[in-house]
């Protein structure tokens, strides 16, 4: 395949990962980004052992490129009962891989540092246009031939309602405000990764990042609110004033300017298509793009990654045939994001229950259950 073109639309994770793989397999990449730099955010988040595994496919290592924690010990409690607690090494047992808590610039900065000499970047890039006859891409003043297109321009990509138009955006009327900590102010942890669920449809989780400090999550109904950080910090307090510790502490260790908030969409029902095949090419939906699951089980990044290494997994098996290769990659992940995205909107709906709902369900799920799908997540290898 040397020599080809393809065309990457956004640097996320997906973006990022994608054009490393092409770039690995000798193609010309063009990477189009509306942001005015390649950059990450200052957030922590979880990484399970999938998507650590689709990182060292990539050639980097979570722990020591990412500044990743390995997650020694995983709990979900229930107000202030402890409902499940287990290893962090249990759900990639077969292997040993550990989940990881990552600090996301740091994650983003290891991604670009692994971009080949054969990608390009432009930022300040807003496409516009994706040609499907003639396949390119393009914003206001140019346009970028290519024989492969990749959409990953994340959860409102325009690109999705033409391959899959039964699969929207569901917007599920919550926020998650995040907040990260450096290492100097972080309170003591009692795990590694915890997530608490409380009543008024509310949650509560927090993790380590090691010397990068510690970062928390808070899920609140409603939309996003306009008032300034100093506010959004104050009813924050007040939200989970009387929570059990150290919950308090996470909130009042923060500072206004280090929180961030994040609506919950997600993607539903998950597509069954996930390319379009055009002359010898085509076009192909990877991370949000393609599947934006539901965020609760922190599984989209992981996804992206394991897109990217599928995706050059069907590149290399079918050098001479791109359609062949898209149509290998998008049977390979559509029943592993279907499963992915139904779980993680399964337990979306009992988190937003009511109180009563999720107090019982919580209580009756048991914790077996609750490995078992922990173990089912994190089961992925890249392909060989
Ligand atoms: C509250 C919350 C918490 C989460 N926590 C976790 C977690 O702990 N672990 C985890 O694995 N996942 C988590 N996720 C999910 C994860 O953040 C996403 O799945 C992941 O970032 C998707 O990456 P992406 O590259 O597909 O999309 P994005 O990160 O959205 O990247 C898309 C890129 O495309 C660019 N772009 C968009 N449109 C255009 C255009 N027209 N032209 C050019 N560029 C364009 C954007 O600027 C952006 O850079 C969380 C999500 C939320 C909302």
């Amino acid at each position: 395949m040397q020599n080809r073109r393809a065309v990457v639309v956004g640097a996320g994770v997906a973006g990022l990962a994608s054009a490393i793989v092409l770039s690995r397999l000798g193609w010309r990449v063009a990477l189009l980004e509306r942001r005015e730099r390649l950059k990450g955010d200052d957030l922590g988040m979880l990484l399970w052992a999938s998507g650590v595994r689709a990182l060292r496919a990539l050639g980097v290592d979570a722990t020591l490129d990412a500044s990743g924690t390995p997650v020694d010990r995983f709990e979900i409690r229930n107000e202030d009962r402890l409902s499940s607690s287990f290893p962090g090494a249990a759900p990639g047992a077969a292997d040993g891989t550990p989940s990881v808590m990552v600090h996301n610039a740091m994650l983003y900065e290891a991604l670009v540092s692994r971009l080949g000499d054969s990608v390009e970047v432009f930022p300040a890039t807003q496409v516009d246009r994706i040609d499907l006859v003639d396949l390119a891409a393009g914003d206001s003043s140019r346009r970028w031939d290519a024989d492969l297109v990749v959409a990953a321009d994340g959860i409102d990509s325009p690109t999705r309602p033409l391959l899959a138009p039964s699969s929207p955006t569901t917007d599920a009327g919550a926020v998650v405000f995040r907040g990260i900590i450096p290492a100097h102010r972080a309170p003591e942890r009692t795990a590694d990764a915890v997530e608490i669920y409380g009543p008024d449809r509310r949650r509560f989780g927090y993790g380590d990042l090691g010397h990068a400090g510690a970062c928390w999550w808070a899920t609140v109904p409603g939309g996003m609110r306009p008032e300034s950080p100093q506010i959004q910090h104050e009813l924050i307090n007040r939200w989970f004033a009387d929570w059990p510790a150290p919950v308090g502490k996470f909130i009042a260790a923060t500072r206004p300017s280090e929180l961030t908030q994040q609506p919950v969409r997600f993607v539903w029902p998950p597509p069954a298509k996930l390319h379009q095949t055009v002359g010898n090419g085509g076009v192909v939906l990877a991370g949000d793009a393609a599947h934006g699951v539901a965020p609760i089980l922190a599984q989209g990044a992981s996804l992206a990654l394991e897109d990217a290494v599928t995706f050059a997994w069907a590149l290399r098996r079918s050098p001479e045939s791109v359609p062949d290769a898209l149509a290998a990659y998008e049977r390979a992940r559509v029943p592993r994001i279907k499963r992915v995205a139904r779980l993680s909107r399964r337990v979306h709906t009992i988190a937003s229950g009511g109180r009563g709902v999720t107090r019982g369900l919580l209580r009756a799920v048991p914790d077996s259950w609750i490995q078992n799908q922990a173990a089912a997540l994190a089961d992925w290898q890249p392909p060989n």
